[in-house]
Formats: structure tokens, sequence, C-alpha cells
């Protein structure tokens, strides 16, 4: 049995429940040589070769127009997917944030030719995106950001430098937030959502190793990079608007709950054994399932105003605070519950996926926005600020 079987506070609708078996079903085959260690990683991982297979299967876009090469499904049915791929630790990572906010923005702010270029490719799990949003001296202050796009004949010259832009090794788009009009002191205005093709000219991709040994997340480098008149999203000087609705996408989905829950599942696995079984354990699973119901039936209301076309900001930002305090309290708890045993007793396994959870989980709560960011975003939501 899985975790999430245990978590039925939220009525997801049954037609769109429907798919998760598939989904686990079409999962255990193809990651069934992954060790735990590396599920864990989950939608950190990547693989290429698995996302081809998932846009093949229509499981990329599923919530996107048919016309674009999307499912046309509902928000509820990606919801499935992604506690299923999360849930089996599938790596997910080259399609991820197209999946997630890049084709959803495009969709929402693109032109009509910008739409029919990018997006069939991303439902098939053939163009990969990337966030281009902080800089160096930039990071939670957005609104500071230097990169400049400078209008020219041809289109917009690109110059200035991004950083911690997740996979953009393996990415061929990013879409980043840049100045196009007045100066930083400007804070929200003036600044603009552009594509670029990090194969142009110009541009340099420099992986950074993470503590973990990982090189997930990159610097991005901007020299004279010559982009079209096509590149910007959306309109000119509004990157602002555009930006805070595409990180309520970013900051309520489950992978905000659930980036511990291969770790979890591993250890529960251990648990229900009769050497692993011991009554605090078993207190423990109680208190980390308990939070997790209502918080995820709190993902999936967001999920619901998403799709109504709110941008529940305030309400994605409470989700991924609550999310990632839940997603940092299980590796410690985990550590503190099997460091209490015999080292001889323990899954080498599940140690090895516990040390790999350990380091990855300080990331939780800065990557989508830091946790003091988002608690002055809830303060200000609930009129304190
Ligand atoms: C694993 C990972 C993946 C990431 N992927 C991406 C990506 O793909 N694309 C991308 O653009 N970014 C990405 N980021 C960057 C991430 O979103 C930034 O790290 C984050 O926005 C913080 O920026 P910073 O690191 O420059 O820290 P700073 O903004 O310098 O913050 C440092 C500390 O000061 C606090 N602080 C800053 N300003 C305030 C304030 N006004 N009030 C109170 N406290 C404040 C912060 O909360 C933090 O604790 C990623 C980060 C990680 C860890």
């Amino acid at each position: 049995m899985s975790t999430l079987d245990s978590l039925a506070l939220t009525r997801i609708p049954a037609e769109d429940e429907a798919l998760r078996a598939e989904v686990r079903a079409f999962l255990q085959e193809a990651i069934a040589d992954l060790p735990a260690h590396i599920r864990a990683r989950s939608w950190g991982g990547y693989s290429s070769a698995l996302s081809r297979r998932l846009g093949d299967k229509g499981w990329i876009g599923i919530t996107l127009p048919r016309a674009y090469g999307g499912g046309g499904r509902s928000a509820f049915t990606r919801y499935v997917l992604v506690e299923e791929y999360l849930a089996c630790g599938a790596p997910v990572g080259s399609h991820w944030i197209a999946d997630r906010q890049s084709a959803p923005l495009i969709l929402k702010y693109g032109t009509e030719a910008q739409k029919q270029f990018y997006i069939p490719r991303v439902c098939k799990g053939e163009a990969f995106f990337c966030i281009g949003m902080s800089e160096p001296n930039a990071g939670s202050d957005l609104a500071s950001v230097k990169t400049r796009a400078v209008p020219n004949a041809q289109g917009f010259v690109l110059n200035g430098q991004k950083i911690w832009t997740t996979n953009a090794h393996h990415c061929q788009y990013m879409i980043a937030l840049v100045r196009t009009s007045g100066t930083s002191e400007d804070r929200h205005q003036g600044l603009s959502q552009v594509i670029v093709d990090l194969s142009l000219p110009g541009v340099t991709v420099r992986p950074i190793e993470d503590l973990s040994g990982d090189s997930h997340f990159c610097e991005v480098f901007f020299d004279n990079v010559q982009l079209g008149p096509d590149a910007l999203i959306g309109a000119e000087g509004q990157g602002w608007e555009q930006v805070t609705a595409e990180l309520a996408f970013e900051r309520s989905g489950p992978e905000r709950l659930f980036s511990s829950i291969v770790l979890f599942d591993q250890w529960l696995g251990y648990v229900r054994t009769p050497q692993g079984r011991t009554d605090s354990a078993v207190r423990l699973a109680g208190k980390v399932l308990t939070q997790l119901a209502p918080l995820r039936a709190m993902s999936v209301s967001v999920q619901e105003k998403l799709t109504q076309g709110a941008s529940p900001i305030v309400e994605a930002a409470l989700v991924k605070e609550l999310g990632t305090t839940l997603e940092q309290m299980i590796p410690a708890a985990i550590a503190e519950d099997l460091f209490a045993r015999e080292a001889e007793d323990v899954p080498v396994e599940l140690l090895m996926t516990l040390k790999y959870v350990t380091e990855a989980s300080p990331s939780f709560s800065l990557r989508g926005g830091t946790r003091d960011i988002l608690r002055g975003m809830i303060a200000r939501g609930l009129g304190l600020r």
C-alpha cells in the first residue's frame, strides 16, 4: 500500500482518480530498476527517455487544450498524475517545469504562434524549459533583477546573469524575467518575460554542484544574445504580474508536500517489519500522516482555484510554507528514529535514502521562494503588515 492511499480527506473526482492505477502500474514497470536513494530525487531526477515515454502516453500537458497537443483533462487529473510520479519517485525533472508552469504560462499570455510552436513539443516530452528568475543579489527580491533585454531592430539584445536555474544544462529554453525598460530602482515596472533559446550564441550555462554532489542547478550568462521580436511573452512591462501568477503554480503543488515521500515510504516499509516496529515509530508515522492529510486537502483546493483562473497567491504561499516544514521534519524525525536503533537492523538502502533526503532538505524551503518571504506574504494576506 502506498502512503497516499491513506490520504482520502479530499475528494478528487472518480473519473480523474481512475487514472491512478494505470499510472502506478506503468511507473512500477518503467522505473523498476531504480533504487530508493535514486528515486528519492523524484522531480529533481532527470530522464529525457522517461519524459518521452510519458509524452507518448499523453501524460505531459494533460490539462492543456487538445488543439495544442494537450490532454484537455482537468487539473485534478494532473494532480493524480503528479502524486503518482512523486510517490513512485519517478525521475520526471526534465519536463517538470515545462508541464507545471512554462506551458500554462505560454497558454495564458503567449501569442497564437508561440502556443503552436512550443506547447505541442512540451506535450510530447521534447521541449524542456527552465525558470530564469533568480539573479546574484536579486534572489528573493525579484523586483530588482538587472538582466536587461534592450529592444533593437531585430528584437532584443540580452545581457546579464541568472543563477540557481534548475536543469538549465538540460533544457532548450528558459523563460527569463528581465528588465526591458526603466531602471532597477523602478521595482515592479519595466519587467518582462522573454523566452530564451539556450542554444543561441552568447549563452553560457555552468552547472553548480550542491551539498549532495548533484549538479542540477546552474549559472546562466547572457552576453549580447540576440533574441527575435517573438521572444517577448505577454506584454512588455507586465513581467511582475505574470511572474507572481506563475509562482502560484510553483508553490501549491504536491511537490511541496511530498519531497520526502519516497524516504517516508521506505521507512514505513521497515516499520511494518517485526524488527522495525516500535511504539515510537508508529506514533511518528501517525504524526506525519495527520499533517500530510490536511495539507494535501489545502493543496488540492488551491489547484481548483488555479483552474478557475484565480491567482491564489497567499494560499499557495501558505501551502508551500507548511508543506516544506513537513518535508524537512520527515528526514530529521526518521534520522532520530533510526539512530536510536542497532545499526545492523536498519536496511542500508533506507540509510542511503535518508542520507540523500537529509542533504537535499535544506533546499526545500529555499527553492520556489524562501520561508521568510512566504511568511511575509502570508502576514500581508492576513492584514498584519
Ligand atoms: C534547489 C534549488 C533550485 C532552485 N531553482 C531555481 C530555478 O530553477 N530558477 C530560479 O530562478 N531560481 C531557483 N532557485 C533559487 C531560489 O528560488 C532562490 O534561492 C530564492 O529565491 C532565494 O534567493 P537567494 O538564494 O538569492 O537568497 P536571498 O534572497 O539573498 O535570501 C537570503 C536569506 O535572506 C532572507 N531574506 C531575503 N529578503 C528578505 C526580506 N525582504 N525579508 C525577510 N527575509 C529576507 C531569505 O529568506 C533568506 O533566508 C532555486 C533554489 C534552490 C535551492
